[in-house]
């Protein structure tokens, strides 16, 4: 019997390249969609750069905005792994920029999928759809949501929320014989396999190019791609995962000039120029009404963010590599690809 066939969206993107290998090394049959087919070599040389062979590996030209070819790219499949999705640096002006693809893309690829007779979805959403609008005594679980309509959200933020709060509304209503099961990380590190980087390794290669002259108090939680990935193919076979939400998130988080400390420490002459000023909160609340960056960091300085892997771990049997770890190989494949 041939392998099972397994879509991936976005095979261009971090986290959908390192999903492509994971599920290549495991012996699936692979197509990922792009925006454009001529991005094929490239996502080819990211899989070798994984470590995997891309020989037999499948393209189908999509992009969430619209419905063309969507039919086309999820027919045959028994799983799809939806990880595309908009995920700036800068915030635009209009969050619908953000929204549209997200919502609308998820909805397009899980009507698809149903069609299709596709056995489950797994979709990346994020942290941001799950710790953004509480403040609980207690690390956050899956049983936290952040409201899609807080007016305090930045429109990528709103944009996981809201569609993931779709995907599983369709799925409840019009989902037919369909499962979903949804992968919630916080901020993804580990070795990037190109230099079109994902923002969350851009705010590494800031820091390793001394691009920022400080770091503010805020923090950050971290997670290895290549767990990420792993915790989608357990999403996507374990009988007891359909119908769930699984975060994505490995040990306690890291504050920024922690975050520094730790490239200084491990990369030595490499991190020569990781800023070692701290922004005093004050700055950073001055700073938020002129400056997006600051702005967007700003309710970083009093959140804690917390989050507990304690489901993925007794449930999937998932054990990530370490919160550090991560962000070292991460700042290591910067340096190998020459980008510091
Ligand atoms: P990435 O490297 O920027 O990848 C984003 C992917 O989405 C790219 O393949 C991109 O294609 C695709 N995409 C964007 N807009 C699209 C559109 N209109 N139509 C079709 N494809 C589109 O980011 P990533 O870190 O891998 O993120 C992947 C997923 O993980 C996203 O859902 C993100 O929200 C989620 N996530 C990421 C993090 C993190 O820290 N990195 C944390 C939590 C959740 P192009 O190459 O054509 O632009």
């Amino acid at each position: 019997m041939s392998a099972e066939l397994v879509v991936v969206t976005g095979g261009t993107g971090f986290v959908g390249s390192h999903c492509i290998v994971r599920l290549l090394d495991a012996g699936y049959r692979v197509r990922t969609t792009l925006r454009s087919l001529a991005r094929a070599d490239e996502v080819r040389a990211l899989v070798r750069a994984g470590g995997a062979d891309p020989a037999g590996l499948e393209y189908a030209q999509t992009d969430l905005l619209h419905d063309d070819g969507w039919r086309d790219a999820v027919a045959g499949a028994t799983f799809v792994l939806h990880v595309a999705s908009p995920f700036p640096v800068r915030q635009p002006k209009d969050p619908d920029e953000l929204i549209a693809p997200a919502r609308d893309g998820s909805l397009r690829v899980l009507r698809a999928a149903r069609d299709a007779h596709v056995r489950r979805v797994v979709l990346t959403s994020s942290f941001a759809a799950v710790g953004y609008s509480s403040r609980p005594d207690r690390p956050f679980t899956e049983d936290d949501w952040t409201d899609p309509d807080d007016p305090g959200l930045s429109p990528y933020v709103r944009s996981k929320a809201v569609a993931e709060r779709a995907a599983w509304d369709f799925v409840d209503r019009e989902g037919g014989d369909l499962e979903l099961s949804v992968v919630n990380p916080v901020g993804i590190f580990g070795p990037a396999l190109g230099t079109d980087l994902s923002s969350s390794v851009e705010l590494l290669l800031a820091l390793l190019k001394g691009s920022v002259p400080a770091v503010p108090r805020g923090q950050t939680s971290g997670v290895d791609v290549r767990d990420v990935a792993d915790l989608h193919v357990r999403a996507m076979t374990h009988p007891d995962a359909a119908g769930e939400r699984f975060l994505a998130v490995s040990g306690e988080p890291i504050t920024y000039p922690d975050l520094a400390r730790l490239l200084r420490d491990r990369l030595g002459e490499d991190a020569r120029r990781v800023p070692r000023l701290v922004i005093p909160d004050w700055l950073v609340r001055v700073g938020a009404s002129v400056n997006a960056e600051l702005r967007a960091v700003l309710p970083e300085l009093s959140r804690s963010r917390r989050a507990s892997s304690e489901k993925a771990r007794r449930m999937l049997g998932w054990q990530p590599r370490s919160r550090d770890e991560a962000i070292i190989a991460s700042a290591e494949s910067l340096v190998r690809l020459g980008l510091v």
